[in-house]
């Protein structure tokens, strides 16, 4: 590779770039890395980290009304938005700032600009400089799909919701996903009066039908609006500056918000993949083989932009073994079973492995254990929301194929509950752990 410019070239400092590029270059191979906008990309930036930080700042309003029922004599608090807004944005750039401190101590060069592929192993840059490199590989992630509409330009995406100048009153959300439940449960918590559609009769699609449900049930009690099987027509901005959101065949929904979250799609527009041969899907990802190979030999993806699991730890793992395999002698592959997720509504809900649905489709039948239980603090604050425990069991061999669950620190508790799960522990040996009482967690080994 002596005669390119760098070993390797990544584009985008994303999770799975900045991890690629850390460990190729500890790998001994000369690395560069160019980011337009911030290192760390969307989970960091725009997505994973500043997300949790608002669902805790969100969900201190429950915390502070019951810890009334515990004693605590909680005068009157105000919610101030500048105040959570702006620490954690001081957060996400001092994460920032470790992610590039962590590139510089392997030596990997940052290159601030938009970088273009232009060849199999060449790169331009929005400066105009071209670079080579023996292997370029594309981390540029994916970015909010945005539906086009009469108006729609007043909505906004997960890019721009976490710098809000103020607290909306009245929120729209379109889409029934992970950031739409999200967002419903932060903005529900801190006050606003929110309404999710979707144009589907469902929330959550893919998810334990179940556990969704009950996600659904919990969040209409909250004062969630849900309007299902709905399009938007047009949305008209008000002389005061507020929205009025038209669907077809209902009244308009008067907002100060309207939150796209709509899927996201990956960000291949102008990266010059096709004129250097790269072939991409019908949604515009790259297709790469198990190693990450696209179909050009020297051109790698990782991440959201190759569109398999939309997760950071999947991206991070995809950079880690590209970069093991390519530069480090050693090989490796992802494997994508049970891989866990969560979705951080109020409650959360997390699950790992074949939901009810598709085990059934996969084996005919399958054994299902439920714990339908209203948590100890909830009791004691009053609070009438219940959680859901569920196990899906092999028909015939006890080993266990999914847990899913909504309750309090259910993600918390799935990942733990996930290894069990990936290791293809029976049914038996969650009943052989003795529970550790009084906990949640408990639950899954008193499953009957
Ligand atoms: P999701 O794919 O989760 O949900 C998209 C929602 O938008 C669905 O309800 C879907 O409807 C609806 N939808 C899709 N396309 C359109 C369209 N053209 N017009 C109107 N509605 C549409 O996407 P999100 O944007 O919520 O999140 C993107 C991805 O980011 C997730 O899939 C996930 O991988 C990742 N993510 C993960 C998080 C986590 O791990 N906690 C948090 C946030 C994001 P329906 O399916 O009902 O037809």
């Amino acid at each position: 590779m002596a005669d390119y410019d760098y070993d390797l070239f990544v584009i985008g400092a994303g999770s799975g770039g900045v991890r690629a590029s850390r460990v190729a270059a500890a790998h001994g191979a000369k690395v560069a890395v160019a980011e337009e906008y911030r290192v760390g990309g969307t989970c960091v930036i725009r997505g994973c980290v500043p997300k949790k930080l608002l669902v805790y700042g969100a969900h201190f309003a429950e915390d502070l009304a019951d810890a009334r029922r515990f004693g605590w004599n909680v005068p009157d608090c105000a919610f101030d938005w500048p105040t959570l807004r702006d620490n954690v944005l001081a957060e996400v750039s001092r994460i920032e700032g470790i992610y590039s401190q962590t590139l510089g101590n392997h030596g990997v060069e940052i290159v601030r600009e938009r970088a273009a592929v232009s060849g199999p192993n060449e790169v331009t840059l929005a400066s105009g400089r071209t670079v080579t490199a023996g292997v370029i590989l594309i981390a540029v992630g994916a970015t909010p799909m945005r539906p086009t509409f009469p108006g729609s330009e007043h909505g906004v995406t997960s890019n721009e919701v976490f710098l809000l100048d103020s607290l909306p009153k009245r929120v729209v959300i379109a889409g029934g996903g992970y950031i739409a439940n999200e967002f419903a449960g932060i903005f529900h918590e801190l006050g606003a009066a929110v309404t999710l559609v979707n144009r589907s009769d469902t929330i959550l699609r893919g998810y334990d039908e179940q556990i969704r449900d009950r996600l659904l049930q919990i969040s209409i009690a909250k004062g969630i609006q849900f309007r299902f099987n709905l399009t938007f027509e047009k949305v008209e901005r008000q002389e005061d500056g507020s929205l009025l959101v038209h669907l077809t065949g209902c009244d308009p929904i008067p907002a100060d918000l309207l939150l796209f979250a709509t899927g996201r799609k990956p960000l291949t527009e102008g990266l010059g993949l096709e004129t250097a041969g790269v072939v991409l899907d019908g949604n515009g990802a790259i297709k790469v083989d198990a190693d990450n190979r696209s179909s050009v030999d020297s051109i790698y993806a990782v991440g959201d932009v190759t569109n398999r699991i939309q997760l950071t730890p999947v991206a991070i793992r995809e950079g880690q073994a590209f970069a093991d395999t390519v530069f480090g002698n050693k090989p490796h592959r992802v494997d994508y079973d049970c891989v866990p997720s969560a979705v951080f509504s109020h409650p959360p809900m997390a699950g790992v492995g074949l939901t009810e649905a598709q085990g059934k489709e996969k084996y005919g039948s399958v054994k299902v254990y439920t714990s339908d239980f209203r948590a100890m603090k909830n009791v004691l604050a009053g609070r009438n929301e219940r959680a859901l425990y569920k196990m899906v069991v092999h028909p015939e061999t006890d080993v266990v194929l999914g847990i899913h669950m909504i309750g309090p620190e259910s993600a918390e508790i799935l990942q733990a509950a996930a290894v069990a799960v990936k290791a293809g522990l029976t049914k038996q040996a969650f009943d052989d752990t003795v529970a550790l009482h009084p906990s949640m967690a408990e639950e899954l080994v008193l499953l009957r």
